[in-house]
């Protein structure tokens, strides 16, 4: 796995072993003006990165 294939799988496998097993280890945090963080983790492998979120809609509650 890569991270292109992870991006192409909508982020469901781990970027390194592929496994299904990950989370976020934390909140996400606002990075910039219409950008998120995500901090993930991967139980399986232990692997660690960062997901990065667009503004890409918004609507009412
Ligand atoms: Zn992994």
């Amino acid at each position: 796995m890569t991270f292109k294939s992870y991006l192409e799988s909508n982020g469901e496998n781990c970027p390194k072993c592929g496994s299904t097993a990950i989370k976020a280890s934390a909140s996400p945090e606002k990075m910039k003006a219409g950008k998120m963080q995500v901090s993930m983790f991967c139980g399986t492998c232990g692997a660690r990165w960062r997901d990065i979120y667009a503004l890409s809609k918004a609507e009412e509650l």
